[in-house]
């Protein structure tokens, strides 16, 4: 196919537009039509990004710059950003098959929006907290500095391109370092026009750089440049794993947000109107391509074949379709390799015993020739030990899982490898927060789904990750903590120094290590 007539994209490297002699080809998954090329780095690019980002870091017009200036700066490209929030809607959506609704609601729309939270919370942190005055072994006082920790190299995944790098930018940005993107491979372009727009409103050259390219060449790079000091990730489990390993070798800071296999709790009083509509949000937005969906409904036994039957006759209604149609409910999946690995996860779980109560196909024919469809699938007859119910398939498919009581729902819920959100449906608020007390989530909502508040920590237990972005604290994990210790002890009498030198002349023992009054 000629290449000659779609946008060719460069990558940005200290202010700089740089090409390569090898391109990277971008594909709308809901017609396979090729939309744009990028610039594709490897080993050499990310090494001169961050030659740069290290440069640009040293020279402090930016990690010394005061915090009410970053504040400022961000908050002008939050502004920018938004004026050509149409555009980055259209880069997004054109790669990651997102569909309108959803791409200017929670892609763009919170992308922005919590990069200003990240703008005020520059202003906000306690860049500065002191210790308690100390008085032995001599009066002291000691106060904590957070500062900038140099280099951040972020990774980030196609679902979200541009909000789960600017959950990672913004903190960085915030706290003073630099930093190298490396975007996936479908999905460049936002936060490549992203950077730019920072460029133009006053971010110095080199502070942010995006890196397109391959994760084993690129990103493995990254995650293991004796440059790099903090590596943050957001992808697989397994791709996890492995920034931690290559992460190890020069001891550098890393935050990970990995995967989920989320339960969604029905508890005996739930609404079910709500509880009908709110597990199939949970688990069916954005096709299931969201980590923290709630893609296994626990539903009590005695409600199992009512809450199925009302489950089925809603999915019905989802309107699957082009994803800029305002009228479209579900887009496609997003590639050939994902969407034949969703089926084969279908076919194991009949193989295993599951049946299909809705869905459970690719959906072809007329404009879904080309593409990547799948109708959205219920299953029953799943029991939590099957590998559907256990492993992330990241696709529109939602188990069913029968329980009795709720100890053997929060056991089920609990049986799993991941535990990064989770959902319950309640018509009894303190049943639903004691129940949330005991369920292994970094995040746990009663009675919504995919409730992302920037105000608050995001992340997650067990295999979906290390450590959290958002929240109050989110600039905690891009600061180094340095203590300064001020002596307040009014000279060498008052010194324990006789720990190592012996008596002072004065034979005054008094601020000796073991024999402080
Ligand atoms: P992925 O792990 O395949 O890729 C993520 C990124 O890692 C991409 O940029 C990729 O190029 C890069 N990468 C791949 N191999 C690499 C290597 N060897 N070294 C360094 N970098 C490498 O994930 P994906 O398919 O893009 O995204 C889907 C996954 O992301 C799902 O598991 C999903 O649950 C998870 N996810 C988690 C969150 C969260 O916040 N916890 C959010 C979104 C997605």
């Amino acid at each position: 196919m000629s290449t000659r007539t779609v946008p060719h994209h460069l990558m940005l490297i200290g202010g700089e537009p740089v090409d390569s002699h090898r391109r990277m080809h971008l594909f709308d998954p809901g017609d396979e039509r090729l939309i744009a090329t990028v610039a594709q780095g490897d080993a050499s690019h990310v090494d001169t990004a961050v030659a740069t980002a290290k440069a640009a870091f040293e020279c402090g017009t930016w990690s010394r710059a005061t915090t009410q200036h970053r504040a400022a700066v961000m908050r002008r490209i939050a502004t920018a950003a938004h004026h050509a929030s149409d555009d980055l809607i259209e880069l997004e959506m054109a790669c990651n098959g997102a569909t309108i609704r959803l791409a200017t609601g929670l892609h763009i729309g919170y992308a922005l929006s919590h990069f200003n939270y990240f703008a005020d919370l520059a202003e906000t942190y306690a860049w500065q907290r002191p210790a308690q005055v100390q008085t032995f072994p001599v009066l002291s006082q000691s106060v904590v500095h957070r500062e900038p920790i140099g280099v951040v190299g972020a990774i980030t995944p196609w679902n979200f391109p541009l909000l789960l790098t600017i959950w990672k930018i913004g903190p960085a940005l915030a706290a003073g370092n630099c930093v190298v993107v490396k975007p996936d491979e479908h999905t460049p372009l936002s936060i490549l026009e992203f950077a730019r727009i920072a460029e133009r409103n006053g971010l110095p050259p080199g502070v942010l750089n995006v890196v397109p390219g391959d994760g084993p060449e690129v990103g493995a790079r990254l995650a293991s440049h004796p440059d790099v000091d903090k590596i943050a990730f957001t992808g697989s489990t397994a791709v996890g794993r492995e920034i931690m390993r290559l992460a190890s070798g020069t001891v550098k800071q890393v935050t990970l947000e990995l995967g989920g296999k989320g339960p969604s709790i029905v508890l005996d009083d739930a609404d079910l109107e709500l509880a009908v509509d709110g597990v199939l949000y949970g688990c069916f937005a954005y096709s299931g391509q969201i980590c923290e969906s709630g893609t296994r409904a626990l539903v009590p036994a005695t409600m199992h074949d009512e809450f199925v039957e009302r489950l089925v006759a809603r999915a019905a209604t989802i309107v699957v379709g082009p994803t800029r149609d305002w009228e479209t409910d579900l887009g496609p999946v997003i590639d050939a390799t994902q969407h034949a690995r969703i089926l084969s996860y279908i076919d194991g779980a009949r193989a295993a015993g599951a049946a299909v109560a809705h869905g459970g196909h690719a959906i072809t024919g007329g404009d879904f020739d080309k593409g990547f469809w799948l109708a959205p699938t219920i299953l029953t007859g799943v029991a939590n030990d099957m590998t559907i119910a256990r492993e992330e398939v990241f696709g529109p498919v939602l188990v069913v899982i029968p329980y009795d009581g709720d100890e053997q729902a929060i056991a089920i819920a609990n049986d799993s490898d991941y535990g990064l959100a989770a959902s319950i449906w309640t018509s009894d608020n303190a049943r639903g927060l004691a129940m949330a007390e005991r369920i292994q989530a970094g995040s746990v909502w009663i009675n919504d789904a995919h409730q992302i508040n920037c105000r608050a920590p995001f992340g997650g237990y067990k295999r979906s990750g290390i450590g959290r972005e958002l929240g109050p604290d989110a600039l905690d994990a891009y600061t180094e903590v340095k203590t300064i210790h001020l002596d307040l002890s009014g000279g060498r009498a008052a010194k324990p120094y006789d720990v190592l030198l012996g008596n002072a002349d004065n034979g005054d023992t008094s601020n000796d290590f073991g024999h402080a009054g």
